[in-house]
């Protein structure tokens, strides 16, 4: 009681009603709540966010990752583990996944330690490691936070073929590599006759 009464006239009468002020004027703004995970689009990402990687293909679906560990040791947070393998051209196609020596056998990334950095992908001399706008990396258990190879690899798109297969290529080897190559027909996909 005695507390009431030691309250100046301005704290018993002037600062509830500026803090309903606050409330009132605040009732009228634009509201920021994002509607997240049911309106992801309302915010999308910066065109150079840090996602989740992405190994890439040449346009014939052949892998661009050579399995040269350069990215594993790039890597600050160890989070990346490498094993490389050599393509070999079986007369079947079955043996070559790349189109130069060596492949990657084993690649994983384990997001319970990535840092999003980037340094990786920076390290790889073929562009085969990129970054997507992916950012939804949580999960309820720690082993599906190791994502394997099969995870990381880029989706196969019209013209490209699911290796193991021989490289489809265009005049020489340097229209390979600039992506000139000649798309097999789609009946011969995997057939005898691959060149
Ligand atoms: S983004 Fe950084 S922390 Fe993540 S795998 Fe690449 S180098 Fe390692
Ligand atoms: S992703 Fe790039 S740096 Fe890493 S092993 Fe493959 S080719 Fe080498």
């Amino acid at each position: 009681m005695a507390d009431e009464q030691s309250k100046s006239l301005k704290e018993q009468f002037w600062d509830p009603v500026a803090g309903f002020g606050v409330t009132f004027r605040t009732m009228f703004k634009k509201v920021v709540t994002e509607q997240y995970p049911f309106d992801k689009d309302q915010h999308p990402t910066a065109p150079r966010f840090h996602g989740r990687h992405q190994l890439n293909r040449w346009p014939d679906g052949l892998e661009k990752c050579i399995g040269c560990e350069l990215c594993a040791w790039a890597c600050p947070a160890d989070a990346i583990y490498v094993e490389g393998a050599s393509n070999t051209d079986l007369p079947d196609g079955s043996g070559r996944f790349s189109p130069g020596e060596r492949y990657g056998r084993v690649y994983q990334i384990n997001y319970l330690r990535c840092i999003l950095c980037g340094l990786c992908i920076e390290a790889c001399p073929t562009r085969a490691l990129t970054m997507t706008n992916e950012y939804e990396l949580a999960d309820n258990n720690r082993a599906d936070l190791i994502y394997e190879k099969s995870d990381l690899l880029a989706p196969l798109l019209p013209g490209m073929e699911q290796p193991p297969h021989p490289m489809r290529l265009g005049d020489d080897e340097g229209a390979y590599y600039r992506g000139e190559y000649s798309a097999p027909a789609p009946a011969a996909t995997g057939q005898e006759g691959d060149k």
